[in-house]
C-alpha cells in the first residue's frame, strides 16, 4: 500500500487547498486523520482519491473536498457541539471530532452505525457520540446545537433540525430532487431570525426519514 502521509499531504494539497479550502484546523484534520480506515480494506488504495467511495448499503463516503468544503463553511470552533446526520463512515464525525467539536451523529442503518462505532472505539475516538435512528428528527435530548450538518440530500430542510439549530447557529444541508440537482444550503440562525444561502451544486445520497423527505 502506498504511504498514507504521503498520500494524504499530496490529497490536502492537490484537491483541497488547489480548490480553495484554506482553514488551518479542516487541513490539519484531513492531513493527520487516516481516511484509509474508514474504507473497507479492499478500497484503502483508493482512500486518497479524488472522489465518494461505497461503504456498503448503496452508501459512501463524501468525496474529501466535499468534507473539506463543508467543514469551513460550518464554520467550528473548538468546544463547540455540533449534530452530524449521516454518519455513515464516521469520516466527516471525525474530522469534526479532531477539530474540537463536541460531536453527536446519528445513523439510520444498523451496519453502517455499529461498524462506525467499532471504528472509532479502535482509534480510541471516544468523545464522538453515536444514534441509531432518523436523524431528520435530530437529537433533542441534546439540543440546541451550535452547528448541524447534514450529509444526506433531502427534499427540503427537516423543521426540527431548525428548531434544534441553536442561536447563532449554523446549518449545512444539500438540498434537491435526486442526486444530480442538489444545492449545498446554509441555514443561518442569529438574533430570531432564519437566513438561507445556496452554496452549489453537490450530490449527495438521499436522506430518508420523517421529515424533509
Ligand atoms: N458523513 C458520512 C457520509 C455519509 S453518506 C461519511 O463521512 O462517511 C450518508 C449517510 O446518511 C448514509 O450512511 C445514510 O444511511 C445516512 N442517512 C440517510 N438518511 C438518514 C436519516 N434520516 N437519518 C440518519 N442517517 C441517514
Amino acid at each position: 500500500m502506498v504511504d498514507p502521509v504521503r498520500s494524504r499531504e499530496r490529497m490536502v494539497r492537490e484537491q483541497i487547498e488547489a480548490r480553495g479550502v484554506s482553514d488551518r484546523a479542516v487541513l490539519d484534520a484531513l492531513r493527520s486523520l487516516p481516511r484509509h480506515l474508514f474504507v473497507e480494506e479492499a478500497l484503502a488504495s483508493k482512500a486518497y482519491s479524488d472522489g465518494p467511495l461505497p461503504i456498503g448499503e448503496g452508501q459512501t463516503i463524501s468525496q474529501p473536498y466535499i468534507v473539506a468544503l463543508m467543514s469551513e463553511l460550518l464554520r467550528v470552533e473548538p468546544g463547540m457541539k455540533v449534530l452530524e446526520i449521516g454518519t455513515g463512515s464516521g469520516y466527516q464525525a471525525a474530522v469534526l471530532a479532531h477539530m474540537g467539536c463536541d460531536v453527536y451523529t446519528v445513523e439510520r442503518i444498523k451496519k453502517l452505525f455499529f461498524a462506525a462505532r467499532k471504528r472509532f472505539m479502535d482509534m480510541r475516538m471516544f468523545s464522538v457520540k453515536l444514534k441509531l435512528d432518523d436523524g431528520t428528527m435530530g437529537w433533542p435530548d441534546e439540543g440546541p446545537f451550535d452547528r448541524i450538518i447534514v450529509t444526506a440530500g433531502g427534499h427540503s430542510v427537516p423543521e426540527p433540525l431548525v428548531d434544534q439549530l441553536a442561536d447563532p447557529g449554523r446549518l449545512l444541508i444539500p438540498v434537491g430532487e435526486g442526486r444530480r440537482h442538489q444545492s449545498l444550503v446554509l441555514v443561518e440562525k442569529k438574533d430570531g431570525e432564519v437566513i438561507r444561502t445556496d452554496k452549489g451544486g453537490v450530490a449527495f445520497v438521499d436522506l430518508v426519514g420523517k421529515h424533509g423527505w
